[in-house]
């Protein structure tokens, strides 16, 4: 069992595991099972949203699990389609009642859709309520963060970003790390579409390390200082993206940069510029999602 997972001390002193379990696209059976084989493995860091549709079956695995609360770290995230401070407040009661939860570890903006600074204001009350521990925002580029701090009385603690070896993120990951935002690394395996997996370089790795390429890839983000929350169904695979941290298993510099040299700014999901993907997203509800 893997129970000497890194921790990452946030802006604000919390402390975050740096490999959590992401359950976008499970259904409820799947999250059960796979919430339950996670906190088997080691896991204690669980990433959902309200657009996924599964926060109740997240909160039915923690209950199930046992653990006691106060060593788990629990993120949702508020979509696109909420706007506005009352909404915002009450989007997030409607997380935690779903989840069974008191409290959020951390509350994330999903993308940064018009009024999101409005969403942010609720946050932090929120936050300063006590009722979340960390708040943060996702898929911001560096100009959307700019445009956040200009209202914002607190900047926000992470950046919860697509970022895989064909979509580095350089320029942003210094950008975070200068402003002592940690950056959470979404499809850190490249979800399984652009096959990074199945990169040569990747793989010779894995032959020299004897570990999965899958284990090679998550490495990388670690050594990078990133967060990571892959998501898998299956119990073996669960096991192995979070059995990263034997002695010997530490690329060296020669091939992390190795691994630089694969950027090659392939996207798995949506670019946060893209205007007509934010308002579009703007009228989706969470229903079905993850079905
Ligand atoms: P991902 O974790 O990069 O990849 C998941 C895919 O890789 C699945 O097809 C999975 O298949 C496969 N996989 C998992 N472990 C593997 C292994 N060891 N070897 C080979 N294949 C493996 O992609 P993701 O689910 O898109 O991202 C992870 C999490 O990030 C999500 O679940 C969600 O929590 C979060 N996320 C956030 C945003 C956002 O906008 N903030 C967007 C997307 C995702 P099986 O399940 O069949 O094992």
């Amino acid at each position: 069992m893997a129970t000497n997972i890194p921790y990452i001390e946030l802006a604000n002193g919390v402390m975050i595991p740096q490999v959590g379990l992401g359950v976008f696209r499970m259904d409820d059976e799947q999250v059960l099972n796979s919430v339950k084989w996670a906190i088997e493995s080691g896991y204690r860091h669980i990433d959902t949203a309200s657009f996924y549709d599964n926060e109740e079956a997240v909160g039915k695995a923690i209950k199930e699990s046992g653990i006691d609360r106060k060593y788990l770290f629990i993120t949702t995230k508020v979509w696109n389609n909420i706007r506005g401070y009352d909404e915002t407040i009450a989007q997030f009661n409607n997380s935690l009642q779903k989840l069974g939860l008191d409290y959020l570890d951390l509350y994330l903006i999903h993308w940064p859709a018009a009024g999101f600074e409005e969403n942010w204001r609720a946050m932090e009350d929120l936050y300063k309520a006590g009722k979340i521990r960390a708040i943060g925002v996702s898929n911001f580029k560096a100009h959307h963060i700019e445009q956040l701090l200009k209202t914002a009385t607190i900047a926000p603690m992470v950046d919860q970003i697509e970022t895989h070896p064909y979509l580095q993120e350089t320029d942003l990951h210094e950008y975070l790390q200068e402003k002592h935002i940690a950056h959470e690394s979404w499809s850190p395996l490249g979800a399984g579409l652009n096959k990074v997996v199945d990169n040569p370089v990747i793989k010779e790795l894995a032959e020299k390390y004897r570990k999965s390429p899958a284990q090679i890839i998550l490495r990388w983000h670690i050594q990078r200082g990133e967060i990571v929350i892959p998501k898998s169904t299956h119990e073996n695979r669960i096991k192995e993206n979070i059995d990263l941290f034997d002695y010997h298993f530490d690329l060296t510099a020669d091939e992390m940069t190795k691994i630089a040299t694969l950027d090659s700014d392939q996207r798995v999901g949506a670019d946060p510029d893209d205007e007509e993907f934010l308002e579009k997203s703007t009228t989706y509800t969470n229903q079905n999602n993850a079905k």
